[in-house]
Order: C-alpha cells, then structure tokens, then sequence
C-alpha cells in the first residue's frame, strides 16, 4: 500500500471516529434545544396589559421582567402605555432580552465549567512538558489526540476559542448586545495567549488540534512522508485579516453570519452541518496533511487576535544564540516559517503555535519555551538556507 493511501485511510478512519464519537456524545449530553425563537416584529399595542403582550408574542416571563423592570406577577396586569417606553423601544428591548435568554437556554453550563477546569489542567500538565523538554515526536500526536476526543467529541463544539469572538460579533450585529458570559469566556482565552503564546490554539482547540494531527500522521520523525508545504505568511495572513474584515462587517451591517456555512467546529456536532460545510471541512482537514493549520492561518479570527496578541505574549520560543551553532535544524522542522522569520529578523513573525519541534531537534538545546522578550538574532548569524538556495 502506497504512502499516500496509507495517510489517508487514517484521516478517514480518524475523521469517521470524531464524526461518529461526536453524535454519540451529542446524543449522550443531551445539550438543551434552543427554544426561545426571535420573532422579526413584536406585536405591542399600548391598550394591552403586558400579560396580553406575554400571551400574544409567546414570551417568557423573566424577559418581561427585564424589559419592563417589574417585580412580580400582579404588575403583568399594569398596561402598556403606563410605562415610559415607545412601542420601538420596548420592540427592541424585548428582541435583545430574547436573544440572552436564548444564549442562556442553549447552554450547558456545568458542561462549560467542567471543560474549562480541563482545559487548565491539560495547559498546565503540556506547560510543564514542553519546559522539560519532554515534548517529541513519539508522543506528541497522542496529546493533541487526547485534546481532540476530550475538548471536541466528548465536551463538544461549544465554547472553543474562535467561536468566542465569532459569536460576540454576530450576535452584536443582529441584536445589538453583549452575552457576557461569552465574554468572559473570550477574555480568559485571551489572557491565556498573553501568558503563554497561543498555548489555548496549540493544545486546546478542539479544531486547532485535530488539524495538528493530521498532519502529523504525514510526518515522521518530524519530517514529512509526502511533501508538505509553507505558504509565506504574508499570504495566509492577507487572506485572514481580509475575510476576518468581511466577515465583521457582514455580521454588523447585515446581521449574517457567513462563517456559520463553513464552521469547522460543527465537526463536534454532525447534526448541524450543512453540505456545503462538509465539502469545505472535508477540504480543510485534507489540506490539513500537507499545509500547517490552514484554517487557523487563512481564516480563523481567534488566529488573527491571537497573533496579534502573542507579540505582548508573557512566555514564548525563545532562542538562545550563543549556545546556536547555526544549523538551522529548527527552521527545517517547523511546521510553518515561524523559526526562520525569528532567525532572519523579520519584522513580522507568524503565528507560533508552542509544538516545541524546535526544541526537539535542537542539537545544543538552544531554544526553550521561556518567559521574556525574544532577543534578537547575531546578524549574518542564520543564512544557511539562501546559501543552498544560491549554490
Ligand atoms: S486559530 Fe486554530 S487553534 Fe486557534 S481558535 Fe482558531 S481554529 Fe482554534
Ligand atoms: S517555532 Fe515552529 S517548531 Fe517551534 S514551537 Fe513555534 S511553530 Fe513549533
């Protein structure tokens, strides 16, 4: 059996194992429908009592309560036109009301909890792995498996680390509010990139690491088996700025939200893909075998605010040049072009996601996962590959 058939019989049965353990799980949680639908008018007219509003429109009475600021059942007799309150007003008063009750009914929240105790323990137990340098190609492709099955097929697709931002910006766009849970939920994974590079993206997304794997399984000793490829990231990073700048604008302007079609997420609940999401999934997690990450360089918005943020990262790669002997090990064995844009000085360095490649191949342990800014390079030091490029 070729290689390439080889592969790709384990992407299939890797993929089919997340699909079917997805639905099981799905099925196993019994995660709450969301049942409060959003109605496009509210039908309000000032001579109702708000338990004719409530009966009408079919809302629930703590919304009613929110939206009116009452305290108990007898005030649902009070008419409408006793309160200061236009009928726009009250409309939009009460669509934003809906749309929290809503997030609020959707979600799981001791589910949420538990993942997140999860998630500190695994960072904290790889932290610890990746500073002892006992990170390598053995083991590696079994942590990112481990953090596939526990963070998406079993605590599934929902929160994770890009649907934090994503879903903020829609639901601003459609109703004009904030679900601050969502919001905290976003602010501890951002506060996870300042302490430690994009440690969350590399060892915790559910979608971040499945790809890890894949391609991984076209890797050997940290090297690939089928020819793999780095696109420059002024490419990736073109594209990713562009589409997240569209997206943002369609979400606020037109209130929709077009990365819901083509969510890799939904890989972790089956349920709610559409064909045209399991054509683009399919693509990704292809392309997974032969490029670094392709969704989280070319589209994920918590990839651009990440890597924007990892400039401020509190610990990161950090290479130390007077044990360097130049060999450039490391640039030859990193995913993406991360190491070589840290030794040629450039400006704009990618997005690191912490594999600690680097600091296996390293042949004087030269490069740690270690606090403080990254120094730069002697220069001239690191021109081993334009040599070969020009011989
Ligand atoms: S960049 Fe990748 S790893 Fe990070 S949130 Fe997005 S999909 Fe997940
Ligand atoms: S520099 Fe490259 S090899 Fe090293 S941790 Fe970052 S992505 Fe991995």
């Amino acid at each position: 059996m070729s290689d390439f058939v080889k592969i790709i019989l384990y992407v299939v049965v890797l993929l089919g194992m997340v699909i079917v353990g997805s639905i099981i799980s799905v099925r196993l949680f019994a995660p709450k429908v969301e049942e409060i639908i959003i109605p496009n008018e509210i039908i309000i007219d000032p001579a109702m009592t708000l338990e004719e509003i409530a009966s009408q429109n079919n809302l629930p009475g703590p919304v009613m309560r929110k939206v009116f600021k009452i305290s108990g059942k007898p005030e649902l007799q009070r008419k409408f036109s006793e309160f200061n309150l236009s009928i726009e007003q009250a409309n939009l008063r009460i669509k934003k009301q809906l749309a929290v009750a809503a997030e609020d009914d959707s979600k799981v929240w001791e589910k949420i909890l538990l993942k997140f105790l999860l998630w500190f323990i695994f960072m904290i137990l790889i932290f610890h792995l990746l500073k002892t340098n006992a990170i390598h190609a053995d083991n590696r492709s079994w942590f990112y498996f481990a953090s596939v099955i526990i963070f998406g097929v079993i605590l599934g697709a929902d929160p994770g680390p890009m649907g934090t931002i994503k879903d903020t910006i829609v639901l601003f766009g459609k109703v004009k509010i904030v679900f601050i849970p969502r919001l905290i939920a976003l602010a501890i994974f951002l506060l996870m990139v300042i302490a430690a590079n994009k440690f969350i993206c590399a060892w915790g997304c559910q979608v971040g690491t499945l790809q890890d794997l894949i391609f991984r399984l076209n890797r050997e000793k940290n090297q690939s088996i089928i020819q793999q490829f780095k696109i420059p990231f002024v490419i990736t990073n073109t594209i990713r700025i562009i589409f997240f700048a569209v997206f943002t604008f369609v979400a606020i302007f037109w209130a929709f939200d077009i990365i819901d079609y083509i969510d890799p997420f939904k890989i972790f609940k089956p349920a709610a893909l559409l064909p045209v999401g399991m054509v683009f999934i399919g693509l990704i997690m292809f392309f997974s075998l032969f490029i670094y990450r392709p969704w989280c360089h070319i589209f994920c918005p918590f990839g651009l605010l990440g890597w924007l943020l990892e400039k401020i990262s509190y610990c990161k790669i950090q290479v130390n040049y007077r044990k360097c002997i130049g060999c450039e090990d490391c640039v030859e064995s990193c995913p993406s072009t991360v190491m070589e844009a840290i030794l040629k000085r450039d400006k704009v360095i990618p997005d690191c996601f912490s594999c600690g490649t680097c600091i296996e191949v390293c042949p004087t342990e030269a490069i740690s996962f270690d606090k403080g800014n990254r120094k730069k390079p002697p220069e001239g030091k690191f021109h081993k590959k334009e040599k070969q490029d020009e011989a």
